[in-house]
């Protein structure tokens, strides 16, 4: 039973029930329609038409595999326990004569299982080394719920899809990365640029 709401009380304030006009419900519920059909549509006709998402929405994860170093932090973070990670120990050798050997993490396993991540983006946030980030693609249903479970080459194949980041504010100091990169793209250029040293004729000096 609806309770009666102070904007629409259901007796007079002398106490009597109020009557309602004959037809009135009709002419409100008609006032609705009219005034919704003149309002924009906000349905998106999809698939027929993609939706414009924001360029930063979260679709699915890629991973940078060569950034990776299997500190198991995100692994450990995730709320949903859906990040899979195996991985072994590898010996490197001593860099120098004298030198220690290393050991170093190598990558085995690497999945997300997507039917239980709730993409709250911890990982991704916690990650120390840049290795996750979010892609806006977000077409990956299937048929069969294990299918929903990515595995190291499939995260691979989102990192393509992950959008460049936004421009830097003006003024801003540039990232210590991306200085390092422009610096090693420059030294590569100006030696690449250097006319090859003629050699020199053994025959000149002995004459
Ligand atoms: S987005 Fe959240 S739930 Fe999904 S894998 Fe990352 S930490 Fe786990
Ligand atoms: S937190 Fe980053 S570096 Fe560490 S295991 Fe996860 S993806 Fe790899």
């Amino acid at each position: 039973m609806s309770r009666p709401s102070p904007d629409h009380p259901t007796t007079t304030p002398s106490g009597r029930p109020r009557r309602s006009v004959p037809g009135s419900g009709l002419a409100k519920g008609l006032a609705v329609t009219l005034r919704t059909m003149t309002k924009k549509t906000v349905t998106e006709q999809y698939p027929d038409a993609q939706p414009a998402l924001p360029p930063r929405s979260r679709g699915v994860i890629g991973l940078f595999e060569e950034n990776c170093t299997v500190c198991m932090l995100c692994a450990r973070e995730c709320p949903d326990w859906c990040i899979y990670i195996d991985s072994h120990k590898e010996t490197v050798p001593a860099a120098t004569p004298g030198g220690r050997e290393r050991s170093r993490n190598v990558l085995d396993r690497f999945a997300i299982d997507f039917s239980l991540c709730m993409y709250c983006g911890i990982c991704i946030e916690v990650c120390p080394f840049d290795a996750l980030f979010w892609s806006p693609e977000f077409e990956y249903a299937e048929t069969d719920i294990r299918d929903l479970t990515h595995e190291r080459d499939k995260l691979r194949e989102w990192m393509w899809t992950v959008p460049a980041p936004p421009a830097l504010d003006p003024g801003a100091e540039e990232p210590k990365e991306i200085a390092a990169a422009r610096k090693a793209a420059e030294k590569l250029a100006a030696a690449q640029a250097e006319p090859p040293t003629e050699p020199t004729d053994p025959q000149e000096g002995a004459s």
